[in-house]
């Protein structure tokens, strides 16, 4: 490793960023760090801070920072064999889907790869508009779809909305999110009308999906109710419109489920995939049933979408998240720390609500009248950093404390940030 003394640093990092980089490229922190090292859920700094980190990359690294399980396999692929493009065979292409086609729900069974969480989205609203024949799509106002000139068109939340000429076949409506209901009902006795909106949308029939997040990630860790997606899939059906369900930052064990939308026990007609399903190395897919598959016959590539390294990569990622039973150690870890973070609640005023399933976890701060606390969540942010520890922020009005580390967090991991919060708070 290098020494302190020949890494660059912050500041000239900041001075070549200022210089290099286009200025939408963002971070986090007024003084922030140069992160050099990873190992499982810690991340060292180039003075050799070590931090314990809960944002896992923004919900990347479940398996763990330079996992040497999987860092092994992509050495070995690498020295091998890199790339060919899907133009020539390979193998680990077709075992990637194979594994998908096991892991993933009910009848989805066909995958398309690509590179990027936004080109899985992208994909998968072109592959819907195919089958159906509509053009229109509805996505919800909290929700997060990517950085392409469609996907940032399906992107309800403002801040990520930077296209000056919005498409106009995209109708945004409330998600659930119970804590500020658009509607200013209360569960459970709204009897659902946020999804039930859904059929005075479509009603027309010029629709060809709804996408949605299970849980909107960005959007400040809005978990929809129980009965959620079981009506929105009733009235979709009634409509022939498609159910896209993006899993790019539930997926692969992070809520408690291999893939979030198990909680509800509905199938999508299109899953798309990405940052976890390789623990860091760039893969994005999309996954549909037999039928639906059957619609896009016109040739796609995606020049590395699904080429050796990544698809190895996420071969050996799925192995260690079933071998180590991860997706089961994120349901009892993120019960521990929601009943923690549920704790704090009671002894904090700043907390307002503390949601999220398994080991994605959204904390709303605010002050009177729910109004949000956004800077004092800057500062706490900026604070758990001083103390060595990593944590994110989302939610419209960027007050929503989120974790989301790697899965092979400890109790005692938890019992840290928790005993550090609370003297903050
Ligand atoms: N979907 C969700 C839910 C996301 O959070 C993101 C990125 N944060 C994307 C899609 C886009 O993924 P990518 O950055 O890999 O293009």
């Amino acid at each position: 490793m290098k020494t302190a003394t020949n890494y660059i640093g912050p500041d000239s990092i900041l001075r070549k960023k200022q210089e290099y980089l286009i200025p939408c490229v963002y971070h986090f922190y007024k003084k922030p760090m140069q992160i050099v090292k990873g190992e499982m859920q810690y991340l060292y700094d180039h003075t050799g801070m070590q931090y314990l980190d809960f944002y896992g990359g923004v919900s990347v690294m479940n398996a763990g920072h330079c996992n040497k399980e999987i860092v092994e396999k992509i050495c070995e692929q690498i020295r091998t064999l890199q790339h060919t493009t899907t133009i020539y065979l390979t193998q680990p292409i077709v075992d990637l889907a194979e594994k998908l086609a096991q892991i993933a729900p009910g009848t989805l069974k066909r995958s398309f790869f690509c590179a990027s969480g936004s080109e899985a989205n992208d994909g998968a609203a072109l592959l819907a508009q195919l089958h159906n024949g509509k053009h229109r799509f509805i996505a919800v106002r909290q929700g997060l779809s990517g950085r392409t000139k469609l996907t940032m068109n399906l992107t309800g939340l403002p801040l990520w909305r930077t296209d000056p000429f919005p498409l106009s076949n995209i109708v945004h409506i409330p998600g659930a999110y119970c804590y500020r209901c658009a509607y200013g009902y209360t569960y459970p006795n709204c009897d659902i009308q946020c999804a039930r909106y859904i059929e005075d949308v479509v009603k027309n029939g010029e629709f060809a999906a709804f996408i949605i997040e299970t849980i909107q990630g960005n959007g400040g860790i809005i978990t929809p109710p129980p009965e959620y997606f079981t009506v929105v899939r009733h009235i979709l059906n009634k409509y022939q419109v498609l159910l896209i369900v993006d899993e790019v930052q539930t997926g692969f064990g992070r809520t408690g489920r291999m893939f979030a939308i198990e909680h509800w026990g509905v199938e999508p007609d299109i899953m798309t995939m990405a940052k976890a399903i390789a623990n860091g190395t760039p893969i994005g897919a999309f996954i549909t049933n037999d039928k639906i598959a059957s619609s896009y016959t016109r040739p796609g590539a995606s020049t590395t979408g699904g080429n050796p390294v990544s698809a190895t990569a996420a071969l050996a990622t799925i192995e260690v998240i079933e071998k180590h039973n991860l997706v089961q150690r994120a349901k009892d870890l993120g019960d521990y720390f929601k009943q923690k973070l549920i704790g704090l609640q009671q002894k904090h005023k700043l907390i307002g609500e503390v949601r999220g399933k398994g080991l994605m976890l959204g904390v709303e701060l605010v002050k009177e009248n729910k109004i949000p606390a956004t800077e004092e969540l800057d500062n706490i942010l900026e604070q758990l950093k001083e103390r060595g520890i990593l944590a994110g922020k989302t939610g419209e009005s960027r007050n929503v404390l989120t974790f989301q580390p790697p899965l092979v967090i400890t109790r005692d991991n938890i019992d840290l940030v928790i005993e550090t919060l609370d003297n903050m708070l």
